[in-house]
């Protein structure tokens, strides 16, 4: 058998029942999207540039979810990339656009 994505394989010996909770668990390895937001921690939602933030920490009282903690200095972290809905309250309310989306 000729393998040509990672976990393919093992996916088609399974029996049916557990295709599809195998075909997800793949999904999920390979930083695919099954519906949902599935950030595997190599991809970041958002790219904050450090340079133009003045540690005003407006985006880490508005995040809805908890996404950033702030660094020493105040600035934001995305120490959560997971729980990002991306829904644009941090960079439409940054007063120096210093947020950008990786997504949108
Ligand atoms: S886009 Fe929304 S959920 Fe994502 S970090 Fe910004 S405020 Fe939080
Ligand atoms: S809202 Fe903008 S300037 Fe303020 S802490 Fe967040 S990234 Fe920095």
């Amino acid at each position: 058998m000729t393998e040509t994505k990672t976990g393919e394989a093992e996916v088609k010996d399974k029996p049916p029942e557990e295709k599809q909770e195998a075909k997800e668990e793949v999904k999920k390895e390979s930083g695919q999207k099954s519906g949902k937001k599935n950030y595997t921690g190599s991809q970041n939602p958002l790219t904050i540039f450090y340079h133009w933030c003045k540690a005003c920490n407006i985006c880490i009282a508005l995040c809805p979810h908890d996404v950033f903690i702030p660094d020493r200095d105040g600035k934001p972290i995305v120490e959560y990339p997971e729980k990002c809905t991306q829904c644009a309250i941090c960079w439409l309310h940054c007063p120096d656009l210093a947020i950008v989306s990786n997504e949108k």
